[in-house]
């Protein structure tokens, strides 16, 4: 990557289904899905060799994500804008913790890296602060104006709405099950300020506002097309990409990469330990991967007995990681398959018509398993592991990060590499989970203290498509 001849080079990305056309970063980042029904990913990756990364060791981490994400931006946004944003999203007010992304030890060589010191007190919030931004800038260059529109059960729309509320020429609908949300959530979402963002609560469930999202992206005629629809959930590339960083920064923190690390990632649509294989890819050496799931264990069953089968979802006190099928595993299954566009895209005829159990080709699954484990775990385990490491170190794990921490300590393969579990929220979010372990809901942190006198804004609509579009027109073109 450090010397290059000739133009500037511009990053590619392609579909995994091998059948859409090529696309530069700025479009990926407007486009979401392909048109062939698969997912963007970098044509070639950045790699590195050891000295280079080792030549980041002391990079703030504002800096060593420019290095990490300038390669995937380039020729799309400037060196210069990008530095700008970053560290506006990577800063001590945004962030309510100097190191961005610090490790707290648990055991010799057992780490949580905490990644839920941004706005919503959840990992998305290092993707979505800069996925706003980003837009905002490409659209803006564009002299466009697009929507937001995301149905959310909790995390994603609260982050998405904080990574948008500075946006000029976006306005983020974000629709939310009336009364189904806890109240830390809706609270996120209803209170940030910026006359960009609607809150839409339905009077209906999670299902039908989902429903009424794909709805509209299907047939946008309601924005009598003078404004695009975007996508913000986690198939956009721009939020795999900003999630490469901390996996080089905790390597480095903890005497990478001279010594490879191993990673355990409470998964649920793939996108977060996806960005930990994209960081080994690059160079980064990474020994093991941990896939770590709840009850919705659809990727468990097919990496340990090889039988992929798409159950219906269960609710449980982990909801981030409450998925059927996980979208983001496909962008696996285009390295395992070799690239092999059209062979991929029968496979996922296959995986997606769900009348029968898919295996993949054995040297194929051989292939994954060299580097990925996968653990799930029920309920009473992880309240058992929020009690266990409480009682060991007096820290108070979220519970989807304690499904992380049991999957580390059940498929660990060598105990002299260092172990970090990625710490995905902050407790005070997960009410019920902490109630069930016994205990007291922990203070909200302190850039969130007045979180419950803040002020709400929403907006109840009833479950209906023609009354929900018609508001999202209305407050389209207000200007
Ligand atoms: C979104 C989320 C996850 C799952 O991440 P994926 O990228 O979807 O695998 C895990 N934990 C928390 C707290 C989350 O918000």
């Amino acid at each position: 990557m450090s010397s290059r001849l000739g133009s500037t080079p511009m990053m590619k990305y392609i579909s995994t289904r091998g059948n859409a056309p090529e696309l530069t970063f700025e479009d990926v980042l407007l486009t979401g899905l392909a048109s062939d029904g698969g997912l963007y990913v970098p044509k070639e990756a950045p790699h590195y060799t050891l000295e280079e990364i080792e030549s980041w060791r002391d990079l703030p981490y504002t800096e060593l994500a420019h290095k990490i994400v300038y390669p995937f931006v380039e020729g799309c946004v400037d060196a210069d804008a990008l530095k700008g944003m970053l560290e506006d999203v990577y800063n001590n007010t945004n962030f309510g913790h100097k190191a961005i992304a610090p490790l707290q030890q648990l055991d010799n060589n057992e780490y949580v890296l905490e990644l839920f010191h941004g706005p919503t007190l959840a990992f998305k919030d290092f993707a979505l602060q800069l996925l706003g931004r980003l837009l905002d800038y490409v659209v803006t260059r564009r002299k466009e104006k697009v929507v937001i529109m995301g149905a959310t059960s909790g995390d994603t729309g609260s982050a998405a709405i904080e990574g948008t509320k500075a946006c000029d020429n976006v306005d983020i609908f974000i629709l939310h099950p009336y009364g189904k949300v806890s109240e830390v959530q809706r609270r996120q979402m209803t209170t940030v300020e910026g006359d960009n963002i609607y809150n839409i609560a339905i009077e209906g469930n999670f299902d039908e506002a989902q429903d009424m999202v794909k709805a509209s992206f299907g047939d946008q005629s309601f924005l009598r097309g003078e404004r695009k629809l975007v996508a913000v959930n986690s198939i956009n590339w721009a939020r795999i990409m900003a999630q490469i960083v901390y996996y080089f920064y905790s390597s480095l923190n903890l005497g990478g990469p001279v010594r490879p690390m191993a990673y355990s990632v409470p998964t649920g649509n793939f996108g977060d330990i996806f960005a930990g294989y994209m960081a080994r890819k690059m160079g980064l050496p990474i020994e093991q991967l941990i896939i770590a799931t709840n009850n919705n264990d659809v990727l468990h069953r097919l990496m340990s007995k090889n039988q992929y089968e798409v159950r219906s979802l269960k609710h449980t006190i982990t909801p981030s990681m409450d998925i059927a099928v996980s979208s983001n595993f496909e962008r696996l299954l285009f390295d395992l398959y070799d690239r092999d566009g059209a062979r991929l895209a029968g496979l996922m005829a296959k995986m997606n018509a769900r009348d029968d159990v898919v295996s993949l080709d054995e040297d194929k699954l051989a292939k994954a398993r060299e580097l990925f484990d996968s653990l799930a775990v029920d309920e009473q385990t992880t309240v058992e592991t929020m009690q266990l490491v409480y009682n060991e170190t007096g820290y108070l794990l979220d519970p989807h990060t304690a499904i992380g921490v049991k999957a580390a300590r059940e498929c660990r393969r060598n105990p002299n590499i260092p172990m970090i579990t990625l710490g995905t929220a902050h407790p005070v979010k997960f009410e019920d989970a902490v109630g069930r372990a016994g205990y007291e809901m922990p203070e909200l942190p302190h850039h969130l203290t007045d979180l419950m006198e803040r002020e709400e804004r929403l907006t109840v609509l009833p479950s209906d498509l023609e009354t929900v579009q018609q508001f999202i027109a209305d407050n389209t073109f207000r200007d």
